[in-house]
């Protein structure tokens, strides 16, 4: 029925279905080709396989009607991992002499970014994504990069507040969206100019695949991010994209029992006096708490939290039976990391990035639990 916004599980399970064909399939399968029968004039919608596939189509739809439920038109467009489609957004609006302001505390790639910006003659700027921090530095910027709630540390800032600075000013603003998911917040109904993620993680949550997208109200800001792709050919492979949107029919399912996990074990660890630096912005009594409920509908699947040292943290990760000692986020097995080992991230030795999967709640407490005790014991 036009006009009617469904719930999250329900836009979830149809998200990006084509109408009904007789005797197709609900979710056609992936489209394999690198060119389409083309007599004539070379006119889209399908060309050439690096322009546009079908499967993307069908993803791109799914992915901007969970960003922006009964609101303005949007326009999606995939990538080949969260890298590209960052890569897309700042690459294609950013020239030689613009200022950028990025977080200083943004996924551990940013710095890698930025190298490549400075070498083209951009001025980067970073300040933190806690209290608002980027506002001091946003003075002739052209394009604000928000990641909120931050990883690893899970900050969170206000986006309505930086955008009305950024708008006012005439910076464009984009938000990482990776760890929260459509589900948990919707940047361009905060006011950004773009929403970006890293598919890789919750939004597809099975660990077996990369993507990523960018998601605009703006057709002309869509239209470049698209050339950008077709320029640098950083596109998602057919059957990557239909995996992800098969995927995006479990979302809610997904992020509403990893949230749920993620608070219930974020409880357990405030009850235990071996950690400290506990953050879940779900959680009450975190420093976020109140901001996060401004913005966010739901709180993520990451739990950060700090064990005394590196051994103890490395003792712990080891006495895991339930969770994989293991990279990435978002997924429906658990997994942990002890972060500072890759050597980006400002974090304290025994920092643990955690992230919560879909098993029972029960279960993963327990192991938990039992981990940390075993991890202490072996302490001398
Ligand atoms: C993982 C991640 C990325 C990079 O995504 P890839 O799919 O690995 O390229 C970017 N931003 C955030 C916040 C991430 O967690």
């Amino acid at each position: 029925m036009a006009g009617v916004i469904h719930g999250d599980g329900t836009r979830a399970v149809r998200a990006g279905l084509p109408e009904p064909l007789k005797y197709e399939p609900t979710l056609p399968g992936p489209v394999f080709a690198a060119h389409f029968h083309l007599p004539g004039e070379p006119t889209g919608p399908y060309t050439y396989g690096r322009d546009e596939n079908p499967t993307w189509t069908h993803l791109e739809r799914a992915i901007g009607e969970l960003e922006t439920p009964g609101g303005k038109p949007a326009e999606t467009v995939v990538f080949a991992s969260g890298m590209a489609a960052i890569s897309a957004v700042l690459f294609s609006q950013l020239k030689t002499g613009d200022v950028v302001v990025l977080p200083s505390d943004g996924y551990q790639a940013l710095p890698l970014v930025r190298e490549r910006l400075e070498a083209y003659g951009i001025e980067v700027r970073t300040a933190p994504t806690g209290g608002d921090a980027q506002l001091s530095v946003l003075e002739g910027a052209k394009l604000l990069w928000i990641e909120t709630p931050s990883n690893p540390g899970l900050d969170v800032c206000d986006i309505r507040r930086l955008v009305a600075a950024a708008h006012d000013g005439g910076a464009l603003v984009a938000v990482d969206n990776t760890l929260a998911t459509p589900l948990g917040q919707r940047p361009l109904e905060l006011g950004a100019d773009f929403s970006v993620a890293s598919d890789t993680k919750g939004m597809t949550g099975h660990g077996d695949i990369l993507l990523g997208h960018v998601t605009c109200h703006d057709a002309e800001l869509a239209a470049s991010v698209r050339r950008w792709r077709k320029v640098v050919g950083a596109i998602p492979g057919p059957m990557e994209a239909w995996l992800a949107h098969r995927s995006l029919s479990t979302l809610q399912l997904r992020v509403d029992r990893q949230c749920a996990n993620a608070l219930t074990l974020a409880r357990t660890l405030a009850g235990r006096d071996d950690v400290t630096g506990l953050r879940y912005p779900g959680l009450p009594e975190d420093p976020s708490h109140e901001l996060a409920t401004r913005q966010m509908r739901r709180f993520g699947s990451v739990v950060s939290f700090v064990l005394p040292d590196r051994e103890r943290a490395e003792r712990f990760l080891d006495a895991l039976r339930l969770v994989d000692d293991a990279t990435s986020f978002g997924g429906v097995r658990s997994t942990a990391e002890r972060r500072g080992r890759w050597g980006g991230d400002a974090v304290p030795d025994g920092f643990i990035r955690f992230s919560v999967g879909a098993e029972d709640p029960e279960d993963l407490v327990a192991d938990v639990l039992r981990a940390l005790d075993e991890s202490a014991e072996k302490a001398v």
